[in-house]
């Protein structure tokens, strides 16, 4: 018997590929077929061949021969006070991720992950300690979107994605932009690329092919440190890749009108939170097309870091304010439950608690 595939792995144009190579009839009789079925997967959301009624038998029984349909259980759903809602989502293989939902006023976003653990090692980061254990699939990233989409209420949509859970995205480049390409589809989820945003460590080659990409989602790096002795303290990537050279790259990055880099920016009490520091990072993003998001450190009590005072957090972004650097402060709601910023990690424990459902907790987070 043959081993059926994940049909979520493949982009529109694999499909279509596919469909070429095994049927008889003509390209675009085909390609058609493809565009259907991405509109019962992703605008349907169906989780089986059967109800995609406008297929034809001899199709449906060409793809059960051939394919499944992924789902990811969720295995636990936590619910904070403002309405944020972390879920940890059961893999095929057992292992677990997390995604977020966090609603606002005027839309709603899902915080997805790129890969279980994550291998870049930063010194602040609770993901990070899990080291890096495997890349996710295309389809257990669409997944996540799915998985998160099915709970809204009838009428609600998620409007913006951010690549800001668990994992190094540009790490796991190729299964990210095949599900870039899938969520972007105009048959697909069709999500508008400027409503998505990945958010990397500074990987400067992937940050470069990424510039040369058709699908042009938002960028985002992790910043931290305006100098190479403190970045490269918290981020072992800025070993590899400086300053100097990331801010060559990011100067080079081909940005379309009305578009901006964003910085991320967290504010460890007593090391990156000073003005000193506020005018360094002025200093470093001279000259750029950017944004600042600032990000006060979430505290874990396994982690040496601090958060800084909220004094002190606000004194910064006033400098920065007062310099006509935009500079929202992202307030994080989450500690206690170790699911904000970059606080996403699975341990063991947590693993085997698959099935409890629906806690209510007092905060979740905003990224
Ligand atoms: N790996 C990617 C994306 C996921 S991390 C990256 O590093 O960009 C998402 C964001 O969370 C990053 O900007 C990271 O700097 C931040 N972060 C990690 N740990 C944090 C913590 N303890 N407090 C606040 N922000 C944190
Ligand atoms: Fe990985 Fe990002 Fe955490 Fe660094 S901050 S360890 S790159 S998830």
């Amino acid at each position: 018997m043959t081993k059926l595939y994940n049909i979520k792995n493949l982009t529109r144009h694999n499909l279509r590929e596919w469909m070429n190579k095994k049927a008889k009839t003509k390209t675009q009789v085909q390609a058609f077929r493809a565009d259907q079925i991405f509109y019962w997967l992703y605008q349907q959301r169906v989780g089986s061949f059967a109800e995609m009624h406008n297929l034809g038998k001899g199709m449906r029984k060409l793809l059960e021969e051939n394919f499944w349909i992924s789902s990811l259980k969720k295995s636990e759903k936590l619910h904070s006070r403002d309405g944020s809602i972390k879920y940890r989502l059961l893999l095929e293989d057992g292992k677990n991720i997390e995604s977020v939902f966090m609603p606002h006023t005027s839309h709603n976003t899902v915080c997805i992950s790129s890969q279980v653990g994550c291998g870049m090692g930063c010194d602040f980061c609770m993901t990070g300690t899990m080291g890096l254990v495997r890349n996710l699939k295309t389809s257990e990233i669409i997944d996540q979107v799915l998985a998160v989409s099915e709970d809204l209420p009838a009428g609600k949509k998620l409007r913006n994605i951010v690549f800001m859970g668990m994992g190094e995205p540009f790490h796991n480049y190729q299964n990210l932009m095949q599900a870039l390409e899938i969520l972007t589809d105009e048959h697909g989820f069709n999500f508008s690329q400027r409503r998505i945003t990945v958010s990397t460590s500074g990987l400067l080659p992937k940050i470069r092919r990424f510039g040369k990409e058709n699908i042009k989602p938002n960028l985002a790096i992790s910043l931290n440190g305006v100098t190479d002795e403190i970045r490269s303290r918290l981020m072992p990537v800025n070993n590899a890749y400086n300053l100097e050279q990331l801010m060559k790259v990011c100067r080079e990055f081909p940005l379309e009108s009305r578009r901006r880099i964003t910085f991320e920016y967290i504010l460890i009490r007593d090391l990156t939170d000073s003005i000193e520091d506020a005018k360094g990072l002025i200093r470093l993003l001279h000259g750029l097309k950017f944004k600042i998001n600032l990000i006060p450190y979430n505290s874990d009590p396994r982690n040496k870091y601090q958060a800084p005072s909220q004094k002190q957090a606000r004194k910064f972004q006033k400098y920065l304010l007062d310099h006509d650097v935009v500079a929202p402060l992202r307030i994080s709601k989450g500690q206690d439950i170790h699911g904000a910023c970059g606080q996403l990690v699975v341990t063991e424990k947590q693993r085997s608690q698959v099935g409890e459902k629906n806690k209510t907790i007092a905060n979740v987070m905003e990224c």
